[in-house]
């Protein structure tokens, strides 16, 4: 199958961390999410040993939480030991509520609101990575008013298209995130943050894009990064402690898509990095990552109930489900790939080739298209594979649909609510 913790039973049903979906299904209904929670700590695992095998101590992963920001999530985060990128006060205050340690977090986003910057120094925020100076002014207010220094860093665009789909590729001179370092305005921004006095800088961070499989672009940010680092200690003395190379590790969603083994991709950029620091004489700087796809996608599914199933002869054949864009808006965003299988019968001919359409009243709700599996029929469980990263985070109540349920499996096998379903209550609960 796609990933190991995905497999057939001999009852034909499909199965994660060995528990039988469509008994899952069955017991909690559908739409339901489920994640297999070794997964999550094995990714974690991975990133974080690595990074300190290959980058040295100081040297580890921050999980973009807005890959899927829950609880839940952050108590694996912090029971796992590894850091946090936040991009919002909601997503702060979820990670507070797990009495989440702030100061292994770094709070991102290109438009921080006074709100933000307040909340986030109250709660002793490690670092804000700070994307425009207009937001750095406000920084340093806050915290000279609090008698505080605030720990920085700046996000820098490298000038990398790392070809991904255009809306997950930021790395961009043109891009709406970061101070690109082509046009200079980059050295003005690092001038004017020194010349703050409630601020220290500790380095700077860029993010060159999403779901990429290839070491290159990486590679490529990071000697213009060092590049960069370099010119900033030869023309102002200033020396760099962090270098944050961001997230966009990809991640197997379909058959024809690698499996990434990421320790070994960690090696090989810790070889370039190493490399590059050594003959250009500068200190190592600590290397820090934000993987957020790869560390939860591989985690989840989602089941959902078949209801119609719809033949337009001559044309094409569509499968409506319980759920759709309102859990799951990454087909009708980007038309992302996904593997899709009627989870009731894993291993009959799939000779039946249809579109499988949510629910919705909006022609572009979608799941995937040319998918082949067995005919199904009304009432059989069908899975889409891969669904932990910007599904349920990206998930809304469109046509007034209720949020699905997730359920995670544990190291035992035990099933266990995460996330509750939404109720009719809470659909109406701010409506005055
Ligand atoms: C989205 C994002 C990430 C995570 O990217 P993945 O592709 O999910 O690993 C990391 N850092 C920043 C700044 C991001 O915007």
């Amino acid at each position: 199958m796609l990933h190991e913790n995905l497999s057939v039973n001999e009852k034909n049903h499909l199965c994660i961390a060995g528990r039988d979906t469509v008994e899952l299904a069955q017991k909690y209904s559908t739409p339901l999410m489920v994640i297999d929670e070794e997964r999550i700590r094995r990714n974690a695992r991975i990133y974080k040993e690595a990074m300190k095998e290959y980058f040295g101590d100081g040297s580890y992963p921050l999980f973009a939480s807005k890959a899927l920001s829950c609880k839940y999530v952050y108590r694996i985060a912090k029971q796992e030991d590894i850091g946090i990128d936040i991009v919002s006060s909601g997503e702060l205050y979820t990670a507070l509520c797990e009495g989440f340690d702030l100061s292994k977090a770094y709070f991102h986003g290109n438009n921080k609101t006074d709100f933000d910057i307040n909340y986030g120094i109250e709660n002793g925020i490690g670092h804000f990575v700070v994307d425009n100076m207009n937001e750095l002014d406000v920084i340093d207010r806050i915290a000279g008013e609090k008698g505080i220094v605030q720990g920085i860093i700046i996000r820098l665009t490298p000038g990398i298209d790392p070809h991904t789909h255009a809306a997950i590729s930021t790395g961009k001179v043109d891009s709406k995130f970061g101070i690109a370092i082509e046009t200079g305005q980059a050295t003005e921004a690092v001038k004017y943050t020194l010349s703050k006095k409630n601020v220290r800088l500790d380095g700077f961070h860029c993010h060159i894009g999403s779901q990429i499989f290839d070491i290159k672009p990486f590679c490529d940010a990071a000697r213009l990064m060092i590049k960069y680092i370099v010119k900033l200690k030869k023309e102002i003395g200033f020396e760099t402690e962090i270098l944050n190379l961001g997230g966009g590790f990809g991640v197997r969603y379909i058959q024809s898509q690698p499996e990434l083994d990421y320790k070994e991709f960690i090696r090989l950029i810790s070889q370039f990095i190493n490399e590059e620091v050594r003959a250009s004489g500068i200190k190592k700087p600590i290397i820090l990552m934000e993987p957020g796809r790869s560390m939860v996608a591989d985690s989840c599914l989602t089941l959902y109930t078949v209801g119609g199933t719809k033949e337009i002869h001559g044309f094409k054949n569509y499968v409506s489900v319980d759920g759709g864009m309102p859990d799951n808006p990454r087909y009708a965003l980007y038309q992302s790939d996904y593997t899709v299988c009627l989870a009731s019968r894993m291993n009959d001919p799939c000779d039946f080739e249809c579109t499988v359409a949510g629910r919705c009243c909006e022609s572009g709700d979608l799941l995937q298209e040319n998918v082949k599996m067995p005919k199904p029929k009304r009432g059989e469980i069908l899975s889409v594979l891969v669904t932990g990263a910007y599904n349920y985070s990206m998930a809304s109540n469109y046509n007034r649909i209720p949020r699905p349920a997730v359920l995670a499996i544990n190291k035992n096998g035990e099933d266990f609510t995460v996330i509750k379903r939404e109720s009719f209550e809470d659909l109406v609960k701010n409506d005055l």
